[in-house]
C-alpha cells in the first residue's frame, strides 16, 4: 500500500457526498482520470461550494493526491456554470495547471449522479449497474478530496461541514464535531424559525434525503439538515407509505409514459422505463421479468415523483422495495450489463432545471435566504459517535469505557480483513460509554 492510500485508510476518509465507501480501497485502483465531483446538485445544500471558494489549494491538492496514488495523468474538477465564486478560486489555483482542467456543467438535477458526472465529463459511459473504474475513472466528492489531503497531515476525519437550511432563524455552513445531535446543530443555527410540532427534519438534501429524529446525529455523510414543513411535498413524498403510492398507483397511473422521458438514468440510455414497471405491478403482470429487475439502475433521484408525474405518483418508491427483495433473495445483476449504449437524441433538451425543480418542490423562499458560512469552532457537550458510518463492517472499539481522549484520537479500527473505516475521537473528554452502535464521548 503507498504512503497516500496508507494514510487516508488510517485517517478514516470516507466518501462525503454519497454512502460511505472507503476511500482508501478507491485509491488502490489504476485509472487515467479523476473526477471531483463539485456538482452538489440538492438544491439548498451549500457546503461543497463552501469547500471550493474556501479550500480550493486543499480540493487541488487533494485531487493532485488521488491522481498521484492512482497514477492518473488527469484531473477533472466538475462544477456548475453558476458556481461564480468557486469557479473563480478553483480557476486560480489550477490556472498553470496543464493536467487538471475545469469542466463546467449546466444547473441540472441530478448532475451531480455518478453516471451522468462521468458522461459529461469525459463523455464516457459507465456500463449499466457497473462504476467509474470500469471506464478507467475514479469520481471523488470535493468533500472528500479534502479529506484526503488533511489525511497526509496526519489530521483524520471528525468534524463535518454542513448546511443547515429550511425553517431556522439562522442558515448557515458550518462545521460541526461527528456525533453531535441534530436537535443540538439546529440550536447552533438559532433554533426553529416556525413551531417545531408543525416541521419535519431532512438529513441530506430535499431530494434524496431522508427524514430524521432530532436525537439522530451528525456522520461523516451528513451533508445537511433542513428543517421543512410538516405538510410540505418534500416531507409528504419523503413519508408517504409504500401501500399507499401503490393504491394509488393502481387507480390513476394513465400510462403517459412522463415519468420515463424524464429519467435521468432511461435519458442516458440505461434499459430502464419507470412506467413499465408501474404498469407491470398495478396489473400484476410479473413478465418479462426484466422489467421488474431494471430497478437495479434506479438511482433513486425521486425526479419521476418530484417533478415528472403529473399525478405525483412514485415509480421510485417500487423500484425501491424490488432492489429490498431482490438484496433480501440474494440475487446478483447479470442482465442489466450492457457497455455499449447511447444517450437519448432527446437528453440535452429534457434535463430538469434546478430552478424549476425547487419550485415545483416549494422550497423557492428557502433558496432565496443567505446562507453564509460559519468558521466558529462549536463543541457540543456530548457526541454519539456510530461505529458505522460507512460501507462495510462496523468499526471495532478500541477504547473503554473511562478512557480520557484527545480530539483526534483513534476510537475505532477498520475489523481485519474486512472493508470499513478508522473512527476517531471529535470531542475532548471521557469515554462514557460504549453500546453495540455507538461510542459516547462526554466533554469534561
Ligand atoms: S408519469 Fe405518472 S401517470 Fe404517467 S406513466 Fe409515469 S407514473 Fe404513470
Ligand atoms: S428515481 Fe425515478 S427518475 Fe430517478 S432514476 Fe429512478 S426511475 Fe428514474
Amino acid at each position: 500500500m503507498n504512503k497516500i492510500v496508507a494514510n487516508v485508510r488510517a485517517a478514516g476518509v470516507v466518501g462525503a457526498g454519497g454512502a460511505g465507501f472507503p476511500t482508501h480501497v478507491k485509491l488502490n485502483s489504476k485509472v487515467d482520470t479523476v473526477v471531483a465531483n463539485g456538482a452538489e446538485c440538492e438544491p439548498l445544500l451549500r457546503a461543497d461550494r463552501y469547500l471550493m471558494t474556501r479550500h480550493a489549494h486543499q480540493v487541488v491538492k487533494g485531487l493532485r493526491l488521488v491522481m498521484q496514488a492512482t497514477g492518473a495523468p488527469r484531473g477533472i474538477i466538475a462544477l456548475k456554470r453558476e458556481y461564480g465564486e468557486a469557479l473563480e478560486a478553483l480557476g486560480a489555483v489550477v490556472r498553470d495547471c496543464s493536467d487538471i482542467r475545469l469542466h463546467l456543467m449546466k444547473s441540472y438535477y441530478p448532475a451531480g449522479d455518478e453516471f451522468l458526472l462521468v458522461y459529461d465529463a469525459t463523455g464516457r459511459q459507465v456500463p449499466e449497474g457497473g462504476i467509474p473504474l470500469e471506464v478507467s475513472v475514479v469520481v471523488q466528492n470535493v468533500g472528500t478530496l479534502y479529506n484526503v489531503a488533511q489525511a497526509q497531515k496526519d489530521v483524520p476525519v471528525t468534524h463535518r461541514w454542513l448546511t443547515v437550511s429550511g425553517e431556522v432563524r439562522e442558515p448557515k455552513v458550518l462545521c460541526v464535531p461527528i456525533g453531535t445531535s441534530f436537535e443540538q446543530v439546529i440550536s447552533w443555527a438559532g433554533g426553529y424559525a416556525s413551531p417545531q410540532e408543525e416541521l419535519a427534519l431532512v438529513a441530506g438534501g430535499p431530494m434524496m434525503g431522508l427524514v430524521v429524529s432530532p436525537t439522530d446525529v451528525v456522520t461523516k455523510t451528513t451533508s445537511g439538515l433542513l428543517g421543512l414543513p410538516q405538510q410540505g411535498p418534500v416531507v409528504s413524498w419523503m413519508t408517504r407509505p409504500l401501500a399507499l403510492a401503490v393504491r394509488r398507483g393502481r387507480s390513476t397511473c394513465d400510462q403517459c409514459r412522463d415519468c420515463t422521458d424524464l429519467c435521468p438514468r432511461y435519458l442516458l440510455g440505461h434499459e430502464l422505463q419507470p412506467h413499465e414497471i408501474m404498469r407491470s405491478i398495478n396489473y400484476g403482470l410479473d413478465w418479462p421479468t426484466s422489467i421488474i429487475t431494471a430497478a437495479v439502475l434506479c438511482c433513486e433521484c425521486r425526479l419521476c415523483e418530484a417533478y415528472a408525474c403529473p399525478l405525483g405518483l412514485s415509480p421510485m418508491l417500487y423500484y425501491r422495495e424490488v432492489k429490498r427483495q431482490l438484496a433480501e433473495m440474494g440475487w446478483k445483476n447479470e442482465v442489466h450489463r450492457r457497455k455499449e449504449y447511447a444517450a437519448h437524441v432527446m437528453r440535452e433538451y429534457r434535463h430538469v432545471p434546478v430552478r424549476r425543480l425547487v419550485d415545483r418542490l416549494g422550497l423557492t423562499k428557502y433558496v432565496r435566504m443567505a446562507v453564509p458560512s460559519d468558521e466558529r469552532e462549536y463543541v457540543p457537550g456530548v457526541v454519539h459517535i456510530p461505529l458505522k458510518q460507512h460501507i462495510g463492517s462496523p468499526s471495532q472499539p478500541v477504547v473503554k469505557a473511562g478512557d480520557k481522549i484527545r480530539v483526534g484520537d483513534l476510537i475505532a479500527a477498520i475489523p481485519e480483513e474486512a472493508l470499513g473505516a478508522n473512527l476517531h475521537a471529535s470531542l475532548a473528554g471521557v469515554v462514557r460509554q460504549i453500546t453495540e452502535g455507538y461510542v459516547v464521548i462526554e466533554r469534561e
